[in-house]
């Protein structure tokens, strides 16, 4: 199938930016949302990001016309659907909203029309079900920034036909990015997945007390874009709970959110957007004091765990292969793999660590799994 006509609904963070990608790659893109309003700030940042790519000399400013030239915008959804070949869904993360969205694009897109879900937690199987052509939609999960991070993964649902997830993976593809296909509906699919165990592991210190976040985030600085609890703040307090929460339903009660976690919700303590979180804001970028890291942890806590969860996707087929895990993970956080790290540390003392970790904090999560404990992966083919 021939993708020409994308609709994007939901003009959000997420769906201007794939809009963006998608005029970028030569589509004719409907950028929808149920305002106006919401609809021109979309278009607003579309227009923002193709200026800046124009001043950096990356595109010319023909270029940036004809582009521009492809994008429609509209508050009708019916109209916007009407002549999509693919329809990216990308609006508020709640289940029944999607499901009113995705029953009317049953209804109002062509037959032939694949249909795209670009949630983070819920479950396409789901919303797939109320569509009448389950074998058409799939998962096509952006990271964010969409415009900036190459990583999409192209997730089956239960029904999802094998072409309707090749052409999904062609789109992503022609628009630049890195598809990788996530076999199995499940919760966090690849990248958020492998993460959420070691978010996990920052809520158990957080609440142990010991080491404080400062002397936790010290030790780690120097190796990341932001430190752990600075992200916390960053993405948002509520978020990391709400995250966890969902976690606790959906993969092990170990997840379930502590009270200190809790209490900076409630007390409205949610970060960046409150201006204090973990860290004070009020300033802007906090500084965090380098002074006092803590020995008590390291990298080769934070590989374990992410090595240990990645090797239960493999072990429940949600990945086809370590190879995909790795280039999930490099191209959709920061930059490195998991698999390709064990080197440096070695197998058996992420395994130690793992114990450790388990015995430490009685949480089952960081046992190791049957793969570990059988000498791990490995990533020749
Ligand atoms: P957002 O709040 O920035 O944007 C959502 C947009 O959807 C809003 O503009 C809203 O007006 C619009 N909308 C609501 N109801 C609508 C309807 N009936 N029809 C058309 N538009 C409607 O949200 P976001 O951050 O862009 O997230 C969108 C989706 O992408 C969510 O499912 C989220 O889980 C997922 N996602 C988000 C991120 C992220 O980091 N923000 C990353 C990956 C995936």
């Amino acid at each position: 199938m021939d993708v020409k006509k994308i609709a994007v609904i939901g003009a959000g963070a997420m769906g201007s930016g794939i809009a963006q990608m998608g005029i970028m790659a030569g589509y004719t893109v409907t950028l929808n949302d149920v305002e106006q309003r919401f609809v021109d700030k979309g278009a607003s940042a579309i227009l923002k990001g193709l200026a800046r790519l124009e001043g950096k000399g990356k595109i010319t400013s023909a270029q940036k016309e004809d582009m521009l030239a492809h994008l429609i915008t509209s508050t009708d959804m019916k109209a916007a659907v009407s002549d999509a070949d693919l329809v990216i869904e990308a609006v508020f993360e709640d289940m029944g909203l999607k499901k009113k969205i995705f029953t009317d694009l049953g209804t109002y897109s062509p037959k032939h029309a694949i249909l795209a879900s670009n949630t983070s937690s819920m479950s396409i199987s789901e919303i797939a079900a109320v569509t009448g052509r389950p074998e058409k939609v799939v998962g096509m999960h952006f990271f964010n920034p969409a415009t900036l991070l190459k990583l999409v993964e192209v997730i089956y649902a239960e029904h999802s036909s094998d072409e309707s997830v090749q052409v999904t993976c062609d789109v992503a593809t022609k628009m630049g990015k890195v598809a990788v296909v996530v076999r199995k509906d499940s919760p966090g699919f690849i990248v958020n997945r492998v993460n959420a165990p070691v978010v996990l592991f920052h809520q158990l210190i957080l609440e142990k007390g010991t080491p404080t976040p400062q002397e936790f985030d010290a030790a780690f600085k120097a190796f990341m874009p932001m430190a752990p609890f600075e992200l916390w703040d960053y993405v948002g307090i509520d978020i990391v709970l709400h995250t966890q929460q969902y976690y606790s339903e959906t993969l092990s009660k170990d997840y379930a959110p502590r009270k200190a976690l809790k209490d900076l919700v409630a007390t409205g303590n949610l970060g960046m957007k409150t201006g204090k979180g973990i860290y004070d804001w009020s300033q802007g970028r906090p500084t965090i004091d380098l002074t006092n890291p803590t020995q008590e942890y390291d990298l080769s806590h934070i590989l374990a765990i992410q090595v240990n969860e990645a090797t239960k996707i493999l072990e429940e087929g949600v990945a086809k292969d370590p190879q995909d895990i790795d280039l999930a993970m490099t191209n959709g956080g920061n930059g490195t793999g998991v698999f390709s790290l064990v080197d440096t540390f070695g197998h058996e003392k992420l395994v130690a660590r793992l114990n450790e970790l388990a015995d430490a904090f009685g949480i089952d999560t960081f046992k190791p799994t049957k793969t570990m404990l059988a000498g791990g992966v490995s990533l020749a083919k």
